[in-house]
């Protein structure tokens, strides 16, 4: 029988969940505190005309993209224009600069250039990688991770070894490659799950095939195109949304969810998913009903938030890529301010995007789209001098490599995003950018739960439940969720 579902939220866990539960029938209802989808990755357009994503910039993993599109009968092409690009993007040292290419042969060739034998190794890494790849999206990463036992089947024990999941992925990377720089620029894709690498799991080198190995891409129009797309999906499906409406509060009556409280009036429902994050969908909840308190909370390493600068530039900035990765200081010191000092650190790396070096469509003619990024620990006091002050230091790292002068004065439009618009924003726990990192202690079975514990028909989905951070794996906890819910009987 058709039930009736609310959906917190818009983001792209949200979007996939009402896509799929309303192709099963379900009468569907979104509710968005913005006046647009796509959550964390909204997009904005200025007077003067530049179009910013507001997070999202890599399009890694297409194949689980496009999965979804092929689940409702289409493809990405017939939404939108993507683009493979080349080089996927450019790390800079602090005296040296690697392009990666498009082509993992490429690739291979570059490597080989920095470290004799790093060639055949970095065959070997992504013969592994492709392995973890295929096993961990087609057997672990659609489980909704109730318990171990969904893990348990021949295939998976005998493939245990091969997973590397009990080794690190610094140590790891390490056996493959002597070159600082190599080993930099292994560990960066794994860094997108939000902890150091000596506490991630080698099974995670998953991404580096997701990454190097199927490309980097990029949907013309920008990364919110995917969000329209899968928008336009759920619609037809028949799911409904409205936006500018905040859920207040979650109402409960004996083991289930009753109603939504939205603009101070209740409505009904069979099921609710909250795809909000966790932590604050359960304070919408009274005490004795939330599956988690404060304590689990603080004990949990969450991914970092992030210091974001959109700049419109009136001029054409040369040398510079649409992807660039500023790591010419160390990424362990970076990474200690994250998770161990909690800090602003004082030599920071930093990620530029230019999406206009691709796209005509985000920035007027001659002149540039930048989004610039700097992960951060999540609560740290965000106010604006500080966040001016790492602009600076930014801005000047990108002249020196760019060779263009005085930056600062070519900038029209300039807004900064950090922690504190993160929680006013997306009520996201500390601020957090990227959810609950993908720590061993932290992976499957040990991640948030996806239904609550007391109630019967609240779920969970999003970067802060299985199967965890990032586009792909957001929209799969989507479908996780729906499947779940299409398998209860009335
Ligand atoms: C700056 C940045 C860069 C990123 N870069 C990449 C990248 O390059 N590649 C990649 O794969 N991933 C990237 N990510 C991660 C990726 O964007 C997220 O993992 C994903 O978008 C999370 O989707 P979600 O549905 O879980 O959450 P969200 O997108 O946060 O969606 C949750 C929604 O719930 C709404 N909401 C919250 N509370 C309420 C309420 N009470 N009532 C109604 N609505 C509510 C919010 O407004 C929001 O729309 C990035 C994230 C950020 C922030």
């Amino acid at each position: 029988m058709k039930k009736k579902i609310a959906v917190i939220g818009s983001g792209f866990s949200g979007l996939s969940a009402a896509a799929y539960l309303a192709k099963a029938g379900n009468d569907v209802h979104v509710f968005e505190k913005h006046d647009h989808p796509g959550g964390r990755a909204r997009q904005f357009t200025t007077e003067q005309g530049y179009v910013f994503d507001m997070g999202p910039s890599w399009y890694w993993m297409p194949d689980i993209i496009e999965g979804f599109f092929a689940d409702f009968g289409y493809k990405t092409a017939d939404f939108f224009e993507m683009i493979s690009l080349n080089p996927q993007f450019e790390m800079i040292f602090s005296n040296e600069k690697i392009d990666v290419p498009e082509s993992l042969g490429e690739l291979k060739i570059v490597f080989e250039q920095i470290e004799k034998g790093a060639a055949s190794q970095l065959e070997k890494f992504m013969q592994s990688a492709k392995f973890k790849y295929e096993v961990g999206m087609q057997d672990f990463v659609n489980k909704p991770c109730h318990n171990w036992a969904e893990f348990i089947s021949l295939k998976i024990a005998k493939s245990a070894l091969k997973l590397d999941l009990f080794t690190n992925f610094r140590t790891y990377v390490a056996r493959y490659f002597k070159s600082d720089k190599l080993r930099t620029l292994m560990e960066f894709p794994v860094i997108f799950l939000g902890a150091s690498t000596k506490n991630i799991p080698a099974l995670y080198s998953l991404m580096n095939y997701g990454g190097y190995a199927l490309g980097t891409h990029y949907p013309l129009g920008g990364f919110y195109q995917l969000v329209l797309a899968m928008k336009k999906i759920a619609e037809k499906q028949g799911a409904s949304f409205h936006f500018n409406k905040t859920v207040e509060r979650i109402n409960t009556q004996t083991d289930k969810v009753k109603s939504l409280t939205i603009d101070s009036k209740n409505y009904e429902f069979d099921v609710v998913v909250a795809s909000s994050d966790y932590h604050h969908t359960e304070t919408l909840l009274d005490r004795e009903y939330r599956n988690y308190d404060e304590t689990y909370w603080e004990k949990k390493t969450f991914a970092p938030s992030s210091l974001i600068f959109y700049l419109g530039v009136n001029e054409t900035i040369p040398n510079l890529k649409h992807h660039t990765l500023f790591f010419e200081n160390d990424l362990d010191e970076h990474i200690d301010c994250i998770y161990k000092e909690k800090k602003w650190p004082e030599k920071p790396l930093f990620y530029a995007c230019c999406p206009s070096k691709t796209d005509k469509n985000v920035a007027p003619l001659g002149k540039e789209n930048l989004f610039l990024l700097m992960p951060l620990a999540i609560g740290i006091n965000d106010e604006e001098v500080v966040r001016e002050k790492y602009l600076t230091e930014m801005l000047s790292r990108i002249e020196k490599h760019t060779g263009m002068r005085d930056l600062q004065s070519t900038i029209e439009y300039k807004k900064s995003y950090c922690v504190s618009d993160f929680m006013s924003d997306y009520n996201a726990y500390g601020g957090n950018a990227y959810g609950l990192a993908n720590t061993l202690g932290q992976t499957a079975v040990l991640k948030p739960k996806i239904s609550n514990k007391k109630l019967k028909n609240l779920f969970y989905t999003g970067q802060l439940t299985v199967p965890g951070p990032g586009v792909p794996p957001s929209i799969i906890s989507g479908k996780i969720i729906a499947n779940e819910i299409n398998k209860i009987k009335n």
